[in-house]
């Protein structure tokens, strides 16, 4: 298992990756452009491919027309533009009005007022175990997109008796059914300020769009990263040891924590659409683009012998966050070996069949060998039912899919339309498999 974590890392470090934050910005930067792989203009201006655009319009007109993703399409096919947010709730709504699905609402404003909508597509006994979320990072282009579209291939195939193929990966019908029988809920974005934002301004932004600890004299530095603002291990200035940097308590840093675990109605609509589904027992949070399925933990290296040594020794404060291990900071982060093998290998499946889908290679590791976290949504979600034994055990994925946009350096995280095509692939694989995945664990 060592020797695994330390082929992921020299993995990860000697690959050109793109992690949703990037490393320029994780000091307080703002730095957009990726300045550690600097970009070089091609020689001719006409093989610089464009960022896939953002959809005008509805092309699901209010709901009368369905979603349709690549799994059911004739290979070739090809979409060639980004849902606006109007369609990613017409889309919703279609599949409400054509399948027997449920949508709902967090009881939750954003702060400029929006709604976070789930579509629930309860398995056979009525249950949900299932949560896929995206675009909690705004600028993550193609997140929404991907789950929706997942979504509406698997209700079709599920009614229509086909079977599902997404590049050169084949499910049969059976499998269909098995998934959907887990019970999905389903939330295309769970950061509407900050998508509708971003695809109206193209000014790669990251976080939501709250302006209560913002300078006033500087619109940049608006909004909380939500994923540093769940409640695990939150308060990092006391949590981890100093210069690891797992978030920012500065406001306007891109990885701004907020003013307290919880403190944006972003995440509380998350957390309330988790303690509405207790039978949940998988999640799915996607980010862009670093070409990686991550898992717990993100505070340290996972450790399986020494239960006491876990996020929630605060003796460990000091020293949590330094990887690798020095001789002063020895603290690495319980797992039940258990937990740690069904990680491992619904990942490396994940990964496997993603590979066999459109030959892109993901690797796959615990979070913290991208970078130290606090309060992401991923630990968050399986350190609840440690915190509190009432609650299920919820195993949480991270894709990071796809690979930075080296064409738009202005912003990375904006696909070109073949990586966009190639990514819908891709996720719709690594969802498969942890689904399946799930049914072995569940
Ligand atoms: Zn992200």
């Amino acid at each position: 298992m060592e020797l695994t974590i330390l082929l992921v890392s020299l993995l990860l470090s000697v690959q050109t990756v793109s992690p949703c934050l990037l490393e320029s910005e994780r000091h307080g930067g703002h730095i957009q452009r990726q300045r550690s792989a600097p970009y070089v203009r091609r020689q001719s201006s006409n093989d610089t491919l464009p960022p896939i655009p953002v959809a005008r319009g509805d092309r699901f007109q209010g709901g009368k027309l369905i979603p349709q993703g690549l799994g059911l399409q004739a290979e070739g096919a090809k979409i060639e533009s980004i849902l606006n947010l109007d369609e990613i709730h017409s889309g919703m709504a279609g599949l409400a009005r054509e399948f027997n699905i449920e949508l709902i609402e967090a009881p939750v404003k954003t702060y400029e007022n929006r709604t976070i909508v789930g579509a629930r597509a309860a398995g056979k006994d009525g249950k949900v175990r299932a949560m896929i979320e995206a675009n909690i990072h705004a600028r993550e282009r193609g997140g929404p997109d991907h789950v929706l579209y997942f979504l509406a291939d698997l209700l079709s195939a599920g009614r229509t008796g086909r079977g599902v193929t997404f590049g050169g990966v084949s499910y049969t019908h059976a499998q269909v059914r098995t998934v959907l029988d887990l019970g999905l809920l389903v939330l295309p974005t769970v950061n509407p300020d900050g998508l509708a934002y971003d695809l109206a301004t193209d000014k790669c932004w990251r976080k939501n769009r709250n302006p209560k600890s913002a300078n006033a004299t500087k619109p940049d530095s608006i909004g909380v990263d939500l994923n540093r603002n769940f409640d695990f291990l939150w308060d990092f200035e006391k949590e981890f040891a100093p210069h690891t940097h797992p978030a920012s308590a500065q406001p306007g840093a891109l990885d701004f924590h907020g003013t307290a675990a919880f403190s944006e109605p972003e995440t509380r609509a998350i957390k309330w659409f988790l303690d509405q589904h207790p039978d949940l027992g998988w999640f799915m949070d996607l980010h862009s683009a670093a070409g990686v399925v991550l898992y717990p933990w993100g505070d340290d290296s996972n450790q399986s012998v020494d239960p006491g040594n876990s996020f929630a020794n605060t003796s460990a404060d000091s020293i949590r966050g330094i990887v690798p291990d020095t001789a002063n900071a020895t603290y690495q982060s319980y797992m039940l070996r258990a937990d740690a093998d069904v990680y491992a290998l619904i990942g490396s499946n994940m990964v496997n069949r993603m590979a066999d889908s459109t030959g892109t290679v993901y690797a796959v590791t615990q979070s913290v060998h991208l970078y130290p976290t606090s309060g992401s949504s991923v630990d968050y979600v399986y350190a609840r039912h440690l915190r509190d034994p009432t609650k299920g055990k919820v195993f949480g994925f991270g894709i990071e899919f796809g690979q930075g946009n080296e064409d738009n350096p202005d912003c990375i995280f904006y696909p070109t339309v073949s990586r966009h095509n190639s990514n819908i692939v891709e996720v719709a694989v690594g969802l498969m498999e942890m689904l399946l995945g799930a049914t072995q664990y569940s």
